[in-house]
């Protein structure tokens, strides 16, 4: 039967004679390259998802460099991140693949920061150096491109990549392919920061309060879980009202964060250690018992009565009080940081700079009430 659509044959050939005329207009070619481009695009949202949702800066550049090296090997790969806020500039330099201790000249960078205000893509190195002169110290790298890493608070930093180590000139696709995974980068280290910020006290970089009481309540289920131990120490500087009357506000400020530099030193990686406020700290010491809870209170009141913090060529002292509590499943955080603080409370009222260990019943009310409370 003879359909209105006619034969197959038919079909066939009217088929063949469209894409022949299509193919002649060029538009097979165009809608191959749209296609190229859209595979390009997906995979660009789906390695931009995965980037983003990396917890740490250093996770995000591996996964970067596996997706510069999936396309091509470039000679030289270097990251100069410089975080928002007066945080530190941290570099990351890559020679044939292997990390490398070169750098980017400071004052390099700061010019291509400078060129970079202006202009929101990525440049070839040829073009940056055309258009605002020489730059001695990064000329031996033979960069090839740059590119712009660009969040909220402005420029966070370039990536810059040498040639290819095989093969032609960077494509237009290749090079689009880095300039947006370059701004997903950058939105991923921002989102770090901001996290980061969140959960750490500006002064000192140490946790804060909320974070810390979050850890709390999480040791507190691992311990009813599984039923490991851990203490938390609560310190206290002492007579820090009266240390400030006498070198004043700021060279109390230079003490607290010298005091959390040392207090962070002194314990473990696993443990966490938070500014609870003013002149109070607290540490959160992990997979430790009431007898090694407070050897440790012990060792870093001594670490930071030996301490001498240079300040205006005067070299400042302090002491801290230390209350020390084993973590019980069957108590809320804060019930136990009350115990905490009644121990710290102990040790100031026995004379400061001293640690104490919370017992229940042993440091009850009657200690409390003969030390004044
Ligand atoms: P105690 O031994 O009983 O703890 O005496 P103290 O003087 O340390 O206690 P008090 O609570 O009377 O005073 C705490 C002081 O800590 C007062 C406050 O100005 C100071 N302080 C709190 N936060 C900061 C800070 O961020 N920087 C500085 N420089 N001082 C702070
Ligand atoms: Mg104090
Ligand atoms: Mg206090």
């Amino acid at each position: 039967m003879v359909n209105d659509y006619g034969t197959g044959l038919e079909q066939g050939s009217d088929i063949l004679s469209q894409y022949n005329r299509l193919s002649q207009m060029g538009a097979i070619e165009s809608l191959e390259a749209l296609r190229k481009e859209n595979r390009e695009l997906d995979r660009l949202i789906s390695d931009a998802a995965t980037l983003v949702a990396l917890p740490t800066v250093s996770r995000m550049l591996d996964f970067v460099i596996d997706k510069v090296l999936e396309r091509f090997v470039p000679d030289f790969l270097a990251f100069v991140i410089e975080p928002p806020r007066g945080a530190r500039l941290s570099q990351f330099c890559y020679r044939n693949l292997k990390p490398s201790e070169e750098t980017i000249p400071l004052d390099a960078y700061a010019r291509i920061k400078d060129h970079f205000l202006s202009k929101p893509f990525s440049d070839r190195f040829e073009t940056i150096r055309h258009e605002t002169g020489d730059y001695p110290g990064l000329e031996a790298f033979s960069p090839e491109l740059v590119f712009p890493m660009r969040g909220i608070a402005g420029l966070y930093g370039i990536v810059v990549l040498g040639h290819k180590v095989v093969g032609d000139e960077y494509s237009d696709i290749e090079r689009m392919y880095i300039d947006r995974l370059t701004r997903f980068l950058a939105v991923g280290i921002q989102n770090g920061l901001h996290h980061q910020s969140s959960i750490t006290d500006a002064k000192t970089g140490l946790y804060n309060h909320e974070f810390f009481m979050r850890r709390l309540e999480e040791e507190l289920s691992r311990c009813d879980r599984v039923g490991s131990d851990a203490c938390v120490l609560m310190l206290d500087v002492d007579r820090f009202k009266r240390f400030n009357d006498s070198y004043g506000h700021l060279a109390g400020d230079a003490v607290l964060e010298s005091l959390a530099l040392a207090l962070k030193e002194a314990m473990r990686s696993e443990d966490s250690v938070a500014r609870f406020g003013g002149e109070e700290f607290c540490v959160l010491a992990v997979d430790c018992g009431a007898e090694a809870g407070m050897a440790m209170a012990e060792r870093i009141r001594a670490i930071i009565e030996a301490l001498r913090i240079e300040y205006n060529g005067r070299a400042l002292r302090i002491t801290v009080s230390i209350g020390v509590c084993m973590l019980d499943p069957r108590l809320k955080a804060k019930d136990l940081l009350d115990d905490a603080d009644k121990a710290l409370y102990a040790s100031k009222a026995g004379g400061r700079n001293r640690c104490t260990l919370f017992r229940p019943g042993f440091l009850g009310r009657a200690t409390l009430l003969r030390a004044g409370r």
